[in-house]
């Protein structure tokens, strides 16, 4: 792990921390933890990563130049490898949804299908190409199974439905004129030690005309404020900070939006965003979608957040454990 002195989207160091962490090492059993979240991260940041320290401590910081909210340190690639070969041999995300497993999966499956219809006119001469990285089972690409070819990319390889192709862990192995006319990339960025790097990459598979379709959660609001453990999500995103993300990009946006809807296992605040590399037509000005600072002291968002019933019972834990980590924080116990 390494403190960043730069903002990971726009590079300045015109930074402030918002609020500090102090994690502490669940002890050293994971046979516990399989199907437990959040202990089996911080049983593997301590144990595998940080070579059993007993605490280590993490800054939510804020970039005062594009309004991205973000972790530091950040780890390296090699930890995240780390992460990952662990998580898979613990079978920790097989054990979680078979714990709680995804349902109503249509329903995001159709919005996402509408959404890319009122942006995308298909050419009858041509069957596009569309990619949805880090997809698991492919089930948002089966309203398109007929008319695009449709691919995944995953770290895992999942069963998929007839028409749907697994091209592998990632596209290194693909020829760069191999591209795509629509990138799906959903609930990943905020997963990346390095977002502009990373969408970079990605983009160079995006054809001139095609689009990028990208959904994070609205991080910017609640989350960063009740950090439970600090291997998953890393970065929380505005509309603003995704929005300059995407211009640095060298993509324009043609949609933006903040949007309450259903997700795997229900609703939550989550924004979506459309770009493309093409140079001419209506494109969203920045002046039009709020700036981070007033998008996270947004009542509206907070207040839908709190009558999310489906939630409360991981909210009342999120809250009992950050009050907990503070009273430790005092050398109170
Ligand atoms: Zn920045």
């Amino acid at each position: 792990m390494r403190f960043s002195k730069y903002c990971p989207v726009c590079n300045s160091q015109n930074y402030e921390t918002l609020i500090n962490y102090k994690f502490r090492n669940p002890g050293n059993d994971f046979k516990n933890y399989l199907d437990d979240s959040i202990n089996s991260r911080l049983w593997i940041l301590f144990n595998k990563i940080l070579s059993n320290n007993n605490s280590a401590n993490f800054y939510i910081t804020l970039c005062n130049s594009c309004g991205f909210i973000f972790l530091n340190p950040r780890f390296s690639e090699g930890e995240f490898k780390i992460k990952y070969s662990f998580l898979t041999e613990m079978k920790s995300v097989e054990n979680i949804l078979q714990k709680n497993p995804m349902y109503n999966l249509d329903i995001r499956a159709q919005r996402i299908y509408k959404l890319i219809n009122k942006f995308y006119s298909q050419n009858s001469n041509f069957k596009p190409r569309i990619l949805d990285y880090g997809g698991a089972g492919g089930h948002l690409l089966i309203p398109f199974k007929n008319k695009y070819k449709c691919y995944v990319v995953d770290y895992s390889k999942w069963k998929l439905p007839n028409g749907i192709e697994y091209l592998g862990k990632d596209l290194d192995h693909l020829e760069k004129e191999d591209s795509f006319d629509i990138i799906f990339l959903l609930h990943t960025l905020e997963h990346i030690i390095n977002p502009k790097e990373f969408l970079d990459y990605l983009c160079k598979y995006l054809k001139n005309d095609g689009l990028i379709y990208v959904e994070v959660p609205l991080g910017c609001v609640r989350e960063w404020r009740f950090l439970m453990e600090p291997l998953t999500h890393i970065n929380f995103f505005s509309e603003e900070s995704l929005f300059k993300l995407f211009t640095l990009c060298n993509l324009n946006v043609i949609h933006i939006d903040t949007s309450y809807q259903w997700v795997t296992h229900g609703k939550n605040w989550n924004i979506n965003i459309i770009g493309t590399k093409c140079k001419e037509g209506n494109f969203i000005n920045l002046n039009s979608i709020p700036a981070t600072k007033a998008q996270m002291v947004n009542y509206y968002y907070i207040f839908q957040d709190l009558i999310n019933i489906r939630n409360y019972s991981t909210k009342i834990k999120n809250i009992i454990k950050y009050l907990r980590d503070k009273l430790k924080n005092f050398n109170l116990n």
